[in-house]
């Protein structure tokens, strides 16, 4: 495998990846039983965990996809998030699913969740398959969030570094030469 060399750490398996995304699949199955679901990814990280989430929701849904920009070094009170690539699907009177890959800040999920409020949609809840809240800027709390991850940068199932790694199948800490 091409990445083993560029990594210190496997943090998590593709197996235990696969078991945290269907017990959030049967989790938001249960939740969202009777209910008119659009799920959102948020590209490009999410691309790997939305495929395989939606596959565990036994319900009706639909997919859409966003593309935001990242805050850059904007600060947490003045970042704004900018939407790249919209949603084609109405969101008002839908119960909204976000799917993102890892929340750190907070601040791009914080910052859309403000603007997609506005569409008015019956619901908007966020689904993170990884959780860093050791890196949180602001207050943001995910509705459903695989596991907690340490406050290193990961790569793999779907997380880059340098638009690379995407396609690694664990979860995985990169040697620090990687980034010098
Ligand atoms: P936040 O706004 O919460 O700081 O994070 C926004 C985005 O930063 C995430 O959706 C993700 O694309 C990227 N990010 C945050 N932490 C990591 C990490 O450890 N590894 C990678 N590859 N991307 C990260």
């Amino acid at each position: 495998m091409y990445w083993k060399k560029d990594i210190c750490k496997v943090l998590m398996t593709a197996e235990e990846i696969n078991e945290m995304v269907k017990g959030l699949g049967e989790q938001i199955t249960k939740d969202y039983e009777g209910k008119d679901l659009l799920v959102v990814g948020i590209l490009k990280g999410s691309a790997m965990f939305m495929v395989d989430l939606v596959k565990y929701i036994d319900l009706p849904l639909t997919m859409d996809f966003m593309v935001v920009s990242s805050y850059g070094n904007m600060s947490a009170t003045s970042g704004e998030v900018k939407i790249l690539k919209d949603v084609t699907a109405k969101m008002e009177n839908k119960h909204v699913l976000i799917v993102e890959d890892i929340v750190d800040s907070g601040l791009t999920l914080s910052k859309l969740k403000e603007v997609l409020k506005l569409r008015n949609p019956a619901s908007l809840k966020v689904v993170a398959a990884f959780d860093k809240p050791e890196g949180r800027r602001v207050e943001m709390e995910c509705d459903y969030s695989g596991t907690v991850v340490p406050n290193e940068f990961v790569v793999g199932y779907g997380l880059d570094y340098a638009e690379k790694y995407r396609n690694v199948p664990e979860l995985c800490v990169l040697k620090p030469e990687i980034y010098e």
